[in-house]
């Protein structure tokens, strides 16, 4: 699979929400609401536990979610639009169990130190504190904010399946069908009866 592809800015207005079930983590963890369809759709695709994404008091003055202390100031956690993944079912070395985190960090960030839109940071090997049995970090792309408060917007990747039954894509508009000429079973060699009406015009 080749990166996430084109991506666009997400200007809804954010809140710092609890991952849902659907995405593997840690009880307690919370994000920016923006990245929820990428992070499920991440983890539709990869063996993801997230362990730690909002890290700070909540913004509006709220009570402090994520681990403490734990990311350097400026930090896209400070804003909720980072997360920490380990395998689900992984352990602390760099065994067969990080393969598939392996190839997650290798698609967000083909080449080091540079990470490919939404991802504004990827960390993972290369990276001090971060790689294959540590811990892989995702961030976002998002507008200039100070930390504990929430991004006026944040790029993401468009996800068309969000968990709820896709809308069916209208077909397009197909003019209304000339009815057939009458004419002999089988035949339709009399373009000069049918008064200039394509059969062929759809
Ligand atoms: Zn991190």
């Amino acid at each position: 699979m080749a990166g996430p592809g084109a991506t666009q800015l997400s200007f809804a207005p954010g809140r710092i929400v609890p991952i849902p079930a659907s995405i593997p983590h840690e009880a307690g963890d919370m994000v920016d609401s923006r990245i929820i369809a990428n992070l499920r759709w991440i983890a539709q695709r990869y063996p993801i536990y997230v362990t730690d994404g909002y890290s700070g008091k909540l913004p509006g003055g709220g009570e402090h979610v994520g681990c403490h202390g734990c990311h350097t100031t400026g930090s896209d956690h400070h804003n909720g639009l980072a997360v920490d993944i380990v395998p689900i079912n992984g352990g602390i070395r760099c065994d067969r169990t990080w393969t598939a985190i392996s190839r997650l960090a290798h698609w967000a960030e083909p080449s080091q130190n540079r990470p490919l839109p939404p991802f504004r940071w990827v960390g993972y090997n290369g990276d001090s504190g971060h790689g294959c049995g540590h811990h892989l970090h995702l961030s976002w792309e998002h507008a200039i904010v100070p930390q504990f408060r929430l991004a006026e917007w944040v790029e993401v990747f468009p996800v068309a399946f969000q968990g709820v039954a896709p809308k069916p894509q209208p077909k397009p508009k197909a003019a209304p069908k000339p009815k057939p000429p009458a004419g002999p079973p089988g035949g339709i060699s009399s373009a000069g009866r049918t008064g200039g009406v394509s059969l062929h015009g759809d």
